[in-house]
């Protein structure tokens, strides 16, 4: 942990007034769900910038791939975010289920994986024993999130799953914080901005109370980038490259520039995702093989950069924050991603 975090406030700037915010000094747990994405890192700004106290405060991960897989997120995020947090003297918690993302998959007449998640005392284990399913083939791309799992069953379901089965919950009262937008896409626009989180039992035996509060669901882009100018955080390696959005590197919303980018900055990565979906019978996209995306498409120009070893390691030791902060090249540009 840094050793600035003995002594230094989180924010030693202004606080801004809360007039927008529930009331955050009410809550015992405040839980940032924390992709490392540029929304994510607004959301955890904003929270220092309201002045939450550090003691309350933690940065949840959810591990796309699993402890130890590699299909689909880039390799450094899992750094990065740990990197940001030693920063900002947070404690970051990783959860995942087990095989992540290629596991399941990869089911055939067999019951989803285990949930591992990380907490205070130690690793828990749960899950594994459900219904028996098949998929054999990716998600759907759609914001219908039944068919499109894997939102669902490698995030939102693995965070409520590690709130109901961590007892220091019980008893208390949690925010989790979430960073999607409006702009982003008709569906996430007609998600509240604050309400009850689906792990809440307020009225039950357990006593959980727990809210879900999207505090930057109605800023533009522009918001987002000058909060993280004006904290001169350095963005995820993926903006540098030019992604637009830092989600899942092989995201299956990817365009074909993204598709044509990966090609380029991870060529194995790309045949990986072509092979299943010739043994599957079925593309991710409706009618397009990723392949024929990427043929469609053009590599941003800076795949070629430095960028793309540091984004390909499971290091990161860029600085964190920068002297001269500038906007990487995927600000503003493609948007594309989880509706
Ligand atoms: S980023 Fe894309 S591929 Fe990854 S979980 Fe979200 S929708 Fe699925």
């Amino acid at each position: 942990m840094n050793h600035l975090c003995q002594e230094s406030p989180l924010y030693d700037g202004e606080c801004l007034a809360r007039s927008n915010a529930p009331d955050l000094d009410s809550y015992d747990h405040i839980l940032v769900a924390f992709s490392g994405g540029k929304d994510s890192m607004a959301c955890l700004l904003h929270l220092l910038e309201l002045g939450v106290s550090r003691k309350r405060l933690e940065l949840w991960h959810h591990r796309i791939d699993g402890a130890d897989g590699a299909l689909m997120d880039w390799p450094v995020t899992e750094d990065y975010c740990s990197t940001i947090a030693a920063h900002f003297c947070l404690p970051i918690f990783f959860s995942w289920k087990e095989g992540g993302f290629e596991r399941e998959m990869l089911r055939d007449r067999s019951p989803t994986a285990p949930i591992h998640f990380e907490a205070p005392d130690g690793l828990h284990t749960i899950g594994g024993l459900g219904p028996q399913g098949t998929r054999q083939k990716f998600p759907q791309v759609s914001g219908n999130l039944a068919v499109r799992w894997c939102s669902a069953y490698l995030k939102i379901d693995v965070a409520a799953a590690a709130i109901r089965n961590d007892p220091r919950f019980v008893g208390k009262r949690t925010l989790v914080v979430t960073g999607e937008r409006a702009e982003e896409s008709p569906g996430r626009a007609k998600y509240a901005t604050f309400e009850a989180h689906k792990a809440d039992r307020r009225a039950g035996k357990a006593l959980r109370h727990v809210d879900h509060w999207r505090p930057v669901h109605a800023w533009a882009e522009a918001e987002v980038w000058d909060i993280i100018r004006r904290h001169k955080v350095n963005p995820h390696p993926a903006y540098w490259l030019g992604f637009g959005r830092v989600s899942c590197m092989k995201c299956i919303f990817g365009s074909p520039n993204q598709w044509a980018s990966i090609r380029a900055i991870d060529p194995d990565g790309l045949r990986a995702i072509a092979q299943y979906e010739e043994i599957f019978g079925v593309t991710i996209h409706r009618t397009q093989s990723v392949t024929d995306r990427a043929n469609q498409g053009q590599p941003y120009p800076m795949v070629s950069s430095k960028w793309r070893d540091i984004a390909m390691r499971k290091r990161y030791s860029e600085p964190v924050f920068l002297d001269h902060w500038e906007y990487p090249d995927g600000a503003f540009g493609e948007s594309v991603g989880p509706t």
